[in-house]
């Protein structure tokens, strides 16, 4: 590494550390030539998100993938295409603050949170799919929830 106060390529490692919630590494550099010490951090060259699935396997982040199960909530209901785009897009923004990991269930959790006000049945569908509903009872319980809102809705 180049020292950026003389240039000299004659460095140590002092500390090197992962910085919580990344790939990214940080590490403590001392010069060997003029003494300075200053900090450099480390990632991986093609910055790819891993989406780590709820049986801790993990998987590149997949636009396409993402965009299929969300279309498959979606079959024979009133969800164009493009508002799958859209929802697909703006979960990708979102998860790009994650910078390298990101857990398959805040993905899950934000396309219910955007399908929830497009279309209950997909939103059921894909809860069922992705929230793998451990027992009947949690799918009754999200049934009844969302029943709730749309008779609210309706009174509006
Ligand atoms: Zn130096």
């Amino acid at each position: 590494m180049k020292c950026p106060f003389c240039g000299s390529f004659d460095d140590q490692v002092l500390d090197s550390r992962p910085i919580e919630h990344t790939s990214a590494i940080k590490r403590r550099r001392k010069c060997n030539k003029c003494g300075k010490r200053y900090t450099t951090y480390e990632r991986p060259e093609e910055i790819s998100l891993m989406v780590i699935k709820s049986d801790s396997r993990r998987e590149h982040f997949d636009r396409k993938k993402l965009w299929e199960g969300i279309a498959r909530a979606c079959e024979k209901r009133p969800v164009s295409s493009e508002t799958i785009d859209k929802i697909v897009s703006e979960v990708e923004n979102e998860i790009s603050d994650y910078l390298m990991e990101v857990q398959s269930s805040v993905i899950g959790e934000k396309v219910l949170k955007k399908l929830w006000d497009i279309d209950a049945v997909a939103y059921v569908r894909f809860a069922s799919v992705y929230r793998k509903f451990a027992d009947i009872d949690h799918f009754m319980q999200e049934l009844k929830s969302l029943k709730k809102k749309t008779v609210k809705n309706q009174n509006k």
